[in-house]
């Protein structure tokens, strides 16, 4: 069975984007009032004295957009001190990094995943649901703050949709060629959008890689922290490429993570959420850390039942929450 020592915590679930496929502009979400939100100290006695002792040391801040949690540098130099933590990564959407990526670093934060689905600004701004002006120059200089702060590794997320992004594939994976960074296409998933999914379909990572061989050849590679991602490299580039393919190549049977939402629901899967455990309103209402403990010990038990095989599920149904709701 494989160890699942890998929890991804949402910070926040609002941002400051509303990208088409994640949060697009006029979709009526929920928003977690803020005092559902977990506290800053409810979220550490929870990794503390829950998370660590049952056996997670691998702690990814996510969201919502994670730069938007007010004291989240502190944050991250609270979890980064816990001895056991072995590794703390983030992802963000880069538009706020540049004047935090040097705090965030100092602080213990040593890998981060940006989100680039564009290099053309209007293009940018389209995908992420902006009219004024266009933020990509924002979240390019956050990648190269990152960068010359010493982020490593650095990984470029790419979410790939038809007829929107798809032609900027080659150039995006040439970013690799001269600076070790990491780009990494994502399947577009059915969740979020489902006009979009609907109109547009996805494009599978099998096809991503025979253009970019076309064009250069790929090798098989390897970088630290590659979690689902099969990672390539063109013949001499400084970084890789990596594919994430959970929508044509289901990898449920080796997942070791579970997820934390920012108002404290523990989700065993990504779009499954049976067994799932509302850890704040349990510590609010005084359950002890033990009995916490054993409780997710259960289910993570219960996980490999539970994973939710999205190829076999078919791809035409969408999920009730959107990315930045579970915590993507
Ligand atoms: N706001 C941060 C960001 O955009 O990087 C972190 C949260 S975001 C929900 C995490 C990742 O989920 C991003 O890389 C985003 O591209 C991806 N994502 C969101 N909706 C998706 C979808 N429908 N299909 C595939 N990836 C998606
Ligand atoms: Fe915000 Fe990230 Fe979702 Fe885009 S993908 S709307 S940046 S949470």
């Amino acid at each position: 069975m494989n160890q699942v020592d890998y929890l991804r915590i949402s910070l926040i679930d609002r941002c400051n984007f509303r990208c088409q496929y994640c949060m697009p502009e006029g979709a009526e979400l929920d928003y977690i009032l803020k005092q559902n939100l977990l506290t800053d100290e409810e979220l550490l006695t929870l990794i503390q004295d829950v998370f660590i002792p049952v056996g997670f040391t691998r702690f990814r801040l996510t969201g919502g957009e994670p730069l938007l949690r007010p004291c989240v540098v502190e944050l991250v130099r609270a979890i980064a001190s816990f001895e056991e933590t072995q590794d703390l990564s983030m992802t963000t959407n880069g538009f706020l990094l540049a004047p935090m990526a040097q705090s965030l670093y100092n602080a213990g934060l040593r890998r981060i995943n940006i989100s680039l689905d564009s290099l053309e600004p209007d293009i940018f701004n389209q995908i992420i649901g902006n009219r004024g002006r266009s933020r990509w120059q924002d979240v390019w200089n956050g990648i190269q703050a990152a960068y010359s702060v010493g982020f490593d590794p650095l990984k470029l997320n790419v979410v790939v949709i038809p007829d929107v992004n798809d032609h900027e594939v080659l150039d995006l994976a040439a970013l690799t060629i001269d600076k070790q960074w990491h780009v990494r296409f994502i399947e577009f998933m059915p969740i979020g959008n489902a006009e979009l999914f609907g109109d547009r379909g996805w494009i599978s990572s099998a096809e991503l890689r025979q253009s970019i061989r076309t064009r250069w050849g790929l090798t098989e590679a390897q970088v630290r922290g590659s979690g689902p991602a099969d990672v390539f490299q063109i013949p001499g580039a400084k970084g890789t490429l990596g594919f994430i393919s959970q929508m044509s190549e289901c990898f449920c049977d080796r997942c070791n993570r579970m997820r934390l939402s920012a108002d404290g629901w523990l989700r065993p899967c990504l779009l499954n959420e049976t067994g799932q455990i509302d850890l704040k309103t349990a510590l609010r209402t005084g359950v002890s850390t033990a009995e916490l403990r054993q409780q997710v010990r259960e289910l993570l038990a219960m996980k490999p039942e539970i994973n939710f095989k999205l190829r076999d599920s078919g791809t035409t149904g969408m999920y009730t929450r959107t990315m930045s709701q579970i915590g993507g």
